[in-house]
């Protein structure tokens, strides 16, 4: 095969483009390899002729030590090298504001797609606990979200589209690359230790795409992320959530947000289709009963306070009830307000109380910190402002340009 058909095919196969490029573009267009899982890369390596443990090496420097010239990749030969240059590339997304907290809280908003594109966010919170210190990640699965939850902003925004392999990891790779920037490459290291698939989209609905960015994670020769620090969040994709347990070990959340199907199906809609029933159960086949080491021994139960809606005794006995049979920690989400949100968030005393409701019937139950309040607002949130801010600097220019014009014409 030619080395442009090599390049042709591993794009189709590796990554996703926007679907409306036209075929000649493609032809031209460098292979990303920031977005291939080991087994891609492998088969990009053989298509083109080489051994395929070269996927290892490359993957190493990508994503340990944070090179993306392949100049500076050392064991490999010069020739394959200059190959490697012709047709492929490194590239993270575009970012187009980051913000770094005086409390370690780091955000970044990238753009994704062609032109214009659209805007994505990705947060970082650093904590100690007794296992030392932990830096996560919030990493966003798609642009917008179709599952619409009444208390969401980026379910308010709608669908746009699902982000590729590179979109993904790329958010990985440039949080721990902003802390080695300065670093001599021989130097650097990974420094975030947790992920959670928690940002914007519903991970389930772009399956392959996280699955094969997730695989990323946990693998020795690119972050080799231990498989109970990476987390998939979900609002309950029933049958995607059975795939996943036959396809990776990870921890898995839930949204859950209401402990009886009448009012799920008024904040989470998707339960219309997968009620609690199903869910649950689901869950339940997504524990396994073999091995300390696995990531699923219980799930997490993720559910956000909204004042005067979920959060009253009677919804915290439910609650008991409905997970009584499943090795789960709850982890109760101050609500979030935005802009038009038709929800309060609980007062601090109703969130102690269901919390003392559920700690005293058994369950680990915790109170999520709301951080990194002096960069705008928390998950979902910081898109909204930058774009935001970015159409007001658009209509401030507008207005120059506007004024300039008139002053010429005028002479
Ligand atoms: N779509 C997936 C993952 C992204 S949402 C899911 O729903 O699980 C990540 C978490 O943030 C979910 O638990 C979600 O319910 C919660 N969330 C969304 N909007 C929120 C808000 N305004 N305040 C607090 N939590 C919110
Ligand atoms: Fe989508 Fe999750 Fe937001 Fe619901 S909470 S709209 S599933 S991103």
């Amino acid at each position: 095969m030619s080395t442009e058909a090599v390049a042709v095919s591993a794009v189709s196969e590796a990554q996703q483009h926007t679907p409306s490029a036209p075929a000649q573009q493609k032809a031209v267009e460098k292979v990303n390899l920031l977005g291939m899982s080991r087994p891609q890369m492998e088969k990009f390596f053989e298509d083109m002729g080489e051994k395929k443990f070269r996927a290892g090496q490359v993957m190493k420097w990508i994503h340990q030590f944070f090179v993306t010239d392949f100049a500076e990749m050392t064991n490999i030969s010069g020739k394959l090298r200059e190959k490697l240059e012709k047709i492929c590339e490194i590239k993270a997304p575009e970012v187009v504001h980051k913000n770094y907290s005086k409390d370690g809280t780091r955000k970044w908003v990238f753009r994704v797609g062609d032109g214009e594109g659209s805007l994505v966010e990705t947060v970082l919170i650093p904590a100690e606990d007794k296992t030392g210190s932990r830096k996560t990640l919030c990493i966003s699965s798609q642009v917008g979200c179709a599952l619409d939850c009444s208390f969401c902003s980026t379910g308010k925004q709608g669908f746009q589209r699902d982000l590729s392999q590179a979109e993904i990891i790329g958010q990985l790779w440039m949080a721990n690359y902003s802390y080695m920037e300065d670093v001599p490459v021989a130097e650097r290291e990974r420094s975030v230790t947790n992920v959670v698939m928690m940002g914007m989209g519903e991970p389930l609905l772009n399956y392959d795409a996280v699955l094969n960015s997730m695989r990323i994670m946990l693998d020795d020769f690119a972050y080799g992320m231990s498989k109970r620090r990476v987390t998939l969040s979900t609002s309950g994709v029933v049958p995607k959530i059975d795939q996943l347990a036959q396809d990776i070990d990870v921890a898995l959340a839930i949204s859950l947000h209401a402990p009886n199907d009448e009012l799920r199906n008024e904040l989470v809609p998707i339960n219309k289709k997968y009620p609690l029933e199903q869910l649950i159960a689901a869950c339940q086949r997504y524990i396994t009963k073999d091995g300390n080491e696995s990531a699923r021994k219980h799930v997490t139960i993720e559910y956000v306070m909204l004042d005067g809606v979920n959060d009253k005794p009677e919804h915290a006995q439910q609650m008991i009830k409905l997970l009584k049979n499943l090795p789960s920690k709850i982890n109760l989400i101050p609500f979030n307000p935005f802009p038009h949100a038709p929800y309060g968030r609980s007062s601090r005393n109703r969130i102690i109380s269901f919390q003392k409701t559920l700690s005293d019937a058994g369950f680990v139950c915790t109170i999520r910190q709301t951080r990194g309040d002096d960069i705008d607002a928390a998950c979902g949130q910081l898109v909204g402002q930058v774009a935001d801010r970015t159409r007001r600097a658009e209509q401030w220019k507008k207005k120059i340009a506007q004024s300039n014009e008139i002053m010429r014409s005028q002479g």
